[in-house]
């Protein structure tokens, strides 16, 4: 065992086998230990080169390389600057020597490469991937607010050209599994095992001897063309153009900067492009929002997924069986993505008929599926064949989780449960889909409220990924520890809160909702107040989603907040707007009418006497602060559950507030918004006091969040 974390030795072939292997860390990222031993061993092949017929690059851990170190990454202030920029351009005149070895030089990348760590097999003159479960091969690095700044952009533009390299690979960062990695072009060949992998480097070493990369050999041409090519350069004006309407003014920066430096680098030499990139991911690096969305997906997914709100001590749970209830637009998802964990189902409604129209959901998924290619016809088929539609309770008999999703009533909730337990597993796992009725209440009545739990799902439940776990004051860590292993068993992300109105997900979205709706009532532009949530980087307009909810739903859950509050309810300016619109039979997109105006059931646009029902003649206003206070109401309504202690987690808020209720992903979620805010805590607590000097104490900060920001 070596202690650096790149070794290297010749083989019986003349083959330098360099191995990546940080003896500090499960997995390989760009440290300083790479950077230091990688920088010794290519000075050691360079001095050997005579003697070697090539070089293969392995790895010795479970993942090829994970990639850029985000530690290092996430603390560089306003300030680090020139030494991030000297930092990787090291790294990758480290690449630009393996590429100019004179040799052969393979990527053996026997698992997953992310990164930087496709970045060095970007280096290689060939790339052999392993065609394995689970193996991924892609430049996440938008992802995380950044860009692939080892070399990734200048050489995946050169590799595929300027348009097919930004929307394949740079723009989404997408993780392709191995075989659309080879179709794309960013893996060579494909190997099945780690010994194949370096077999087939091999033998491509001894076919290829004289080799070099593209680029640096006379008379390349990028594919696609340069900037000048007459045909890119009539497309290329499109590409911001498209970027911005996607981005709707959400402050994105990496997708541009992307952009930038593949263009401007496809004018230039190639070690040129490779400062212009460097200057771009500089540019990244030192900003915010890079440090928010490595914060949330990065660190917070890490930690959540890591089960860090799972008890400890419980074995791992897998349902064999599960009983869904109620196969209405929730309970049909839910079947569906339990059938695609491999559990059996039963999915029971009142009627037969209304069972199978549930399961007809599933099968419109699978046909979609099969026809778009992502799935075979006879996976598809297994999958829709254990989905059992029934109207019997006798066919629960055996399964060992249920989980409900009927009308919105708590008898009726209970009911159904009393009616289960006669013939499933007496141990089996209670969970309830509510969206709004507190678990504690519904598990009081029924036997075994132990082992009830609250299982939030979100619509559409095949596409969203997170589930808001639920725990009701009797809920036993065991039921905790095995709501967790579901959750992630159909392959969703667990976020664990206690149990409260409205949980944290739904409580904290209705106060965005109320916010934008407010706007109304002050005479705003309902254009405006979309526009405003758009450039905020919402993934629906305010207006546009209370459509979506209907506007009965809010009503409903005043009327129950109301009677809980007595006399300390405070009424909220939306509320007058709401009623109007439901009294006019405008409920929303459901009713065929909100809002907006909708054509059979399509959206058509915004309803032509919004404005003058609502007097919408406040034309003074400005549009940052309109998006700000949607910001705000949700962070500062999140501080209020942390201190009621139904948020456990910073994880927990950040990730839920992105992946549950559309909180803008660049923030890097609730709590991470607030502290990346300028001037932190401070600043926005001082920006926070003027809205509420302005427009009221629902933004006050609480108590808690002032002592943080004098802290
Ligand atoms: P839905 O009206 O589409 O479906 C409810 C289904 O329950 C219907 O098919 C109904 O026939 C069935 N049902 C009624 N009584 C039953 C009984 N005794 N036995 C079996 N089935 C019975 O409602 P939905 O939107 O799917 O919501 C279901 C639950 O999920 C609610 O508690 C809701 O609050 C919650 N939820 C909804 C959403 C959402 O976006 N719609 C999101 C999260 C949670």
């Amino acid at each position: 065992m070596s202690d650096k974390a790149v070794r290297w030795a010749k083989d019986s072939d003349g083959v330098a086998i360099v191995t990546l292997d940080d003896p500090n860390a499960s997995a390989n990222t760009m440290n300083d230990a790479y950077k230091q031993a990688m920088g010794e061993v290519i000075t050691e092949l360079e001095a050997a080169r005579d003697e070697l017929s090539g070089v293969v690059i392995t790895s010795a851990k479970k993942t090829f390389f994970a990639g850029g170190n985000l530690d290092d990454l996430s603390s560089a202030g306003p300030d680090d600057g020139p030494a991030v920029f000297e930092n990787v351009t090291e790294v990758k005149a480290q690449l630009r020597r393996l590429e100019k070895f004179g040799k052969p030089v393979v990527a053996a990348m026997n698992g997953t490469a992310l990164g930087g760590g496709l970045e060095i097999g970007l280096a290689c003159h060939h790339r052999v991937g392993l065609d394995a479960r689970g193996v991924v091969y892609g430049l996440p690095e938008v992802t995380l607010g950044l860009l692939p700044g080892g070399g990734g952009v200048t050489r995946i533009t050169r590799m595929l050209g300027i348009a097919n390299g930004f929307m394949n690979v740079l723009a989404q960062g997408q993780r392709h599994k191995p075989q659309k990695a080879l179709e794309l072009g960013i893996i060579d060949e494909l190997a099945t095992s780690t010994e194949e992998t370096i077999t087939l480097a091999k033998a491509w070493i001894a076919a290829n001897p004289e080799a070099a990369q593209p680029w640096d050999k006379p008379g390349y041409k990028i594919p696609g063309g340069a900037p000048s090519n007459p045909k890119l350069a009539a497309i290329l004006p499109a590409f911001p153009a498209n970027l911005r309407k996607q981005l709707k003014g959400a402050p994105m920066p990496a997708p541009r900067n992307i952009l930038a430096a593949a263009v401007e680098g496809a004018q230039v030499d190639f070690d040129t492009a490779l400062r212009i990139e460097g200057r771009y991911f500089v540019d990244l690096v030192v900003g915010q929002v890079s440090k928010n969305m490595t914060k949330a997906f990065f660190f917070d997914l890490q930690a959540i997924n890591g089960g860090k709100s799972r008890p400890d001590g419980y074995d791992k749970y897998t349902p064999r069986k599960a009983a869904v209830l109620g196969a209405g637009m929730m309970g049909a998802g839910i079947a569906y993505v339990c059938a695609q964990a491999g559990w059996e189902v039963v999915l029971k409604d009142v009627s037969l008929e209304a069972a199978e129209k549930g399961k007809a959901y599933s099968e419109g998924l699978v046909a979609k599926g099969v026809k778009r290619g992502k799935v075979t016809l006879e996976k598809g088929e297994a999958l829709l064949e254990k989905i059992t539609p029934t109207a019997d309770y006798n066919d629960l008999a055996g399964c060992d989780i249920v989980i409900e999703a009927v009308f919105e009533s708590v008898e009726l909730k209970q009911e159904v449960f009393r009616e289960a337990m006669k013939v499933i597993e007496p141990d089996a796992l209670l969970c309830s889909n509510t969206s709004t009725l507190p678990i504690t209440e519904l598990a009081a009545g029924i036997e075994r409220p132990g082992d009830f739990i609250g299982l939030h799902f979100f619509s559409p439940v095949d596409k969203m990924p997170l589930v808001e776990i639920i725990k009701g004051e009797r809920t036993s860590d065991a039921t905790l520890a095995k709501a967790f292993d579901v959750t992630l068993g159909i392959r969703k992300t667990p976020i664990v809160v206690n149990d409260s109105r409205g949980f944290f997900t739904s409580r904290v979205i209705g106060t965005f909702i109320n916010e934008g709706v407010s706007m109304l009532a002050e005479g705003i532009d309902p254009q405006t107040i979309e526009q405003a949530s758009s450039q905020a980087g919402y993934p629906a307009p305010v207006l546009q989603l209370m459509d979506e909810l209907t506007l009965t739903l809010p009503q409903k859950i005043r009327k129950e907040s109301q009677a809980a509050a007595g006399d300390a309810w405070v009424a909220h300016p939306a509320d007058a707007i709401v009623d109007t619109l439901v009294d006019l039979g405008r409920t929303g997109k459901s009713g065929g009418a909100g809002f907006y105006e909708y054509v059979d059931g399509k959206r058509v646009g915004l309803w032509k006497d919004l404005r003058s029902t609502f007097h919408a003649t406040n034309h003074d206003v400005d549009l940052h602060e309109l998006s700000e206070r949607m910001l705000f109401i949700e962070a500062i309504e999140t501080q209020r559950c942390f201190d009621e202690g139904v948020l456990e987690t910073v994880p927990d808020a950040n990730i839920g507030s992105i992946f549950g209720i559309g909180y803008p992903a660049w923030t890097g979620g609730v709590v991470q918004y607030v502290e990346g805010y300028p001037g932190g805590v401070a600043g926005f607590v001082k920006r926070a006091d003027e809205f509420r000097d302005k427009y009221g104490p629902r933004f006050d900060v609480p108590k808690s969040l002032r002592e943080r920001a004098t802290a």
